[in-house]
């Protein structure tokens, strides 16, 4: 179950972070004030940059981006589809001045217990539209760029 303390620090990022099979070791991990404790049954428990989980959830989500495909909608140029071909999937993002909507479990837990987000949907619109990052989009919206003529 997804909730506020496992969404980024959770124990299968751990385990993926630090390279072992995550289901072979129960990894124990415990958000603190200003690191992550990691506690790997058989070795001695460790500390862990918060920096290094957040970087590994954005990039996580970029990489599963690259096998997404996206349509711009012809009669509205802020709403996309986003096609995972594997799954069979289908969901629409919605381009905002404030970010990028979407209606995945991902991006609704994100908003939930982060306050905002940012799924593998909306950076797969977000190389779309030309952008690495998040934050370039919004300084590109706060500058008062048309997002969807980007596309074109
Ligand atoms: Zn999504």
């Amino acid at each position: 179950m997804i909730t506020r303390e496992n969404l980024i620090y959770s124990a299968s990022a751990a385990a993926r972070i630090l390279g072992i099979i995550y289901g072979h070791s129960r990894i124990v991990v415990r958000e603190w004030f200003a690191v992550v404790w990691v506690w790997v049954p058989g070795h001695r428990p460790r500390f862990m940059s918060k920096a290094v989980f957040k970087r590994h959830f954005v990039e996580r989500r970029k990489a599963a981006a690259r096998a997404l495909r996206v349509t711009q909608h012809i009669m509205d140029s802020t709403s996309f589809t986003v096609r995972n071909e594997e799954k069979g999937s289908t969901y629409i993002v919605q381009t905002v001045p404030a970010g990028l909507i979407c209606q995945c479990e991902d991006y609704r837990n994100q908003v939930q217990f982060l306050g905002h987000g940012c799924c593998k949907h909306n950076y797969a619109v977000l190389n779309h539209l030309g952008f690495n990052s998040l934050s370039s989009y919004l300084n590109a919206a706060k500058a008062g760029t048309p997002i969807g003529a980007l596309a074109a």
